[in-house]
């Protein structure tokens, strides 16, 4: 019924002959191509149907317009930075987490990629003058994922080897590790791995690699001496939770070496009002996004709070166990 993932590329006038355009392209070779005026004519229409698109999304190729870069979410760890912010290279994601929240943010699941990539390093070296700058590379998308079509993350980790104080994040459930193996460590880029138990990964991280080729992953990268930083977060309250993290975590420890960890985060499961209506239009079957959570202070839907102070710190000492406790930080979902 569905025609293939990225049979047809749209793409910007503005950028249809860029170098980074036509390399993506290339990837493609049976792809119709479609040229158009702006990413939002085809991205913002109304009537699309998510839920199909996820199972087949087309590609949109764009030109990224101001603001290139955005102040961090306060529904994010800002690690204490006062310069905290974040950039995206592309919208939407290649995997199909239940939990997502780009199902609720987005009017469409076809990915945008975005390739004045100059542009945004530019405006980063203008706020690098007045100050460091910790960035978040990876939100609302997961850039490893695409990193054999974009080549994203290692014009990034280029960008970062003569610039000391930039500090930048790429957040992944990837396996794909090559942009890490063919450059020498950086102590400015943290990689920062999104793990769940295998039972959560089969059951609602669609497309996303299993937990073993994950941390096959990340052993590799830590033993050539990359930042790594662990997120367990979403932390999800799920059926027989308490034996099914705890098997998560004892494997995760016989695997790596908590000591020689950035971090690990530990959040709560969160999501916004709307974004959390959107949600539950879109996947009226799911579980996940139908469990009856409390709106907060913030505006913002969440486990009662009694129950994510108990699965929060269960979770916490069980990784105080592995990991020196300074380096473990919880993300409540009312934490400012
Ligand atoms: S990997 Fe992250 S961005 Fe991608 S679908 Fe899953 S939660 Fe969303």
């Amino acid at each position: 019924m569905l025609t293939k993932r990225f049979s047809h590329i749209y793409l910007e006038d503005d950028v249809r002959n860029t170098e980074t355009a036509r390399r993506i392209c290339a990837k493609f070779p049976g792809a119709q191509q479609i040229r158009i005026r702006h990413y939002k004519d085809v991205f913002c229409r109304k009537r699309q149907d998510f839920c199909l698109q996820k199972l087949a999304p087309k590609l949109i190729i764009a030109k990224k317009r101001p603001p290139l870069v955005y102040p961090g979410s306060t529904n994010c760890d800002s690690f204490e930075s006062n310069h905290f912010y974040y950039t995206s290279s592309m919208m939407n994601c290649l995997y199909d987490c239940e939990y997502c929240y780009l199902k609720g943010m987005y009017p469409s699941a076809n990915l945008v990629v975005f390739v004045n990539h100059e542009e945004i390093f530019e405006e980063i070296d203008r706020k690098l003058e007045s100050h460091p700058v910790y960035l978040c590379v990876s939100y609302d998308t997961d850039l490893l994922s695409f990193e054999a079509i974009t080549g994203f993350v290692d014009l990034w980790i280029a960008f970062c080897e003569d610039r000391p104080d930039l500090l930048l994040e790429i957040r992944t459930k990837a396996a794909f590790i090559r942009p890490f193996l063919t450059r020498p460590p950086l102590e400015n880029v943290i990689i920062a791995w999104s793990l769940s138990p295998e039972y959560v990964i089969r059951n609602h991280e669609r497309g996303t690699p299993g937990l073993a080729a994950r941390l096959k992953s990340i052993k590799r990268v830590m033993e050539l001496g990359w930042p790594v930083r662990i997120c367990i977060d979403p932390v999800l309250f799920i059926d027989n939770w308490d034996r099914i993290y705890q098997e998560f975590l004892d494997e995760v420890f016989l695997n790596l070496a908590g000591d020689q960890l950035a971090s690990v985060s530990i959040g709560a499961f969160r999501i916004s009002k709307g974004y959390l209506k959107r949600a539950r239009r879109r996947y009226p079957c799911s579980r996940i996004l139908h469990y009856p959570f409390e709106l907060n202070r913030n505006g913002v839907y969440c486990y009662p709070p009694f129950l994510e102070d108990k699965i929060l710190g269960d979770l916490a000492q069980r990784v105080a166990r592995f990991v020196p406790t300074e380096k473990i930080r919880l993300f409540t979902s009312s934490t400012p």
